[in-house]
């Protein structure tokens, strides 16, 4: 075994956290561990897999759930996409493997919405297979031990990482344990910022430590183009009823619930939106007009200005436009996205 790969499982094994998902090998539990823990830190990701461990104890019972019930208990974990993902692979499983999880790494990564990393967990965890999980803690770690400089957000620094991941789990009789050792060193001790080298176990081995250069470790291309997205989002009421409807379009928020929105090219003050007769063509009835401070909602690719205009009209609205009217907001019935819930929650609709 690698010199370092026996440290850092000695290291794990006193220093290791006891986590739910560590006491099974069930593939399911771990798959769905390993995706609220992509978007999210172990404390609040833990709420998230205990809600769903309990309401869908099995892949069974996930692929019987309605999708909107999905979606609600990932409210406030963003990434909506990866829900659908887990829901329609479930069914693929219980459908087309006769609810079979499949067993090695290359059936596994063949799974929609499972990747290299989702895929080399599982396999090693639940199956003993040696495939490296590279995850955010694992490229620190390795950049630092080995001082390597290549950027991780390119395919050149994806391979040489997965190289040297790859050779420090080769020999490994344990894969599932390296894996979680190495994710759990970066996690604890090999932090982001302040890492904690003075009682760090692999010292002697940590290259960017002897050249101190650790802190600027690893390195990412700041490449990222980021859109900004304007929403003006009229919460239209009518007699303590309010309407919303579901996010059908191919794009962000996919099947989530909203209310009837105006996507503007740029900052538009809530006068605006009514000034500018953005809402004549629905040829409402006004009663009163009550706008909301905007919210600022960075996701990776983009970053949503939204604002609320609630408006309780003096009549239904003349046609619907796919909205529907609802008596009240169930959070546990409607999956909202993260700004829409935030707003919900502030003014207690
Ligand atoms: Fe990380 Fe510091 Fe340990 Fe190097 S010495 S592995 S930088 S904690």
């Amino acid at each position: 075994m690698h010199p370092i790969s026996k440290i850092l499982h000695t290291w794990y094994s006193k220093n290791k956290r006891d986590l739910p998902w560590r006491q099974t090998t069930d593939p399911y539990k771990i798959w769905l561990s390993e995706v609220i823990l992509q978007q999210t830190q172990v404390v609040q990701g833990m709420n998230y897999y205990l809600k769903f461990i309990n309401t869908y104890p099995t892949i069974t019972h996930l692929a019987n759930a309605n999708e909107d019930k999905v979606l609600t208990l990932w409210q406030g974990l963003g990434y909506y996409s990866r829900a659908r993902n887990l829901h329609f692979t479930a069914i693929y499983i219980c459908k087309e493997l006769k609810g079979k999880f499949p067993k090695t790494y290359s059936e596994i990564i063949k799974l929609k919405g499972v990747g290299a990393y989702t895929a080399a967990a599982i396999a090693s965890i639940a199956y003993n297979e040696p495939y490296a999980a590279v995850d955010g803690n694992v490229y620190r770690v390795i950049a630092r031990l080995f001082n390597v400089n290549t950027p991780i957000n390119t395919t050149e620094g994806k391979k040489e990482f997965q190289i040297i991941a790859n050779d420090l789990i080769k020999q490994c009789s344990l894969p599932g344990l390296h894996n979680n050792a190495m994710m759990e060193f970066g996690a604890l001790q090999c932090k982001p910022t302040n890492p904690l080298c003075d009682t760090c176990v692999l010292q002697t081995h940590c290259l960017a430590f002897q050249k101190q250069v650790q802190n600027s470790l690893p390195v990412k291309n700041k490449t990222v183009v980021v859109k900004n997205r304007y929403f003006n989002y009229i919460v239209f009421t009518y007699k303590f009823h309010i309407y919303i409807h579901k996010r059908t379009e191919k794009d962000i928020w996919q099947n989530l619930f909203e209310f009837y929105l105006i996507e503007t090219k740029g900052e538009t003050t809530h006068n605006q939106v009514l000034e500018n007769n953005l809402l004549q063509p629905l040829k409402i009835h006004i009663k009163s007009i009550n706008a909301i401070k905007p919210i600022k909602h960075k996701l990776t690719h983009q970053i949503l200005y939204t604002q609320f205009i609630q408006i309780d009209l003096k009549t239904k609205l003349s046609k619907t436009y796919n909205l529907q009217l609802i008596k009240q907001i169930d959070l546990t019935k409607y999956a909202f996205p993260q700004p829409i819930q935030r707003y919900i929650e502030g003014s207690l609709i």
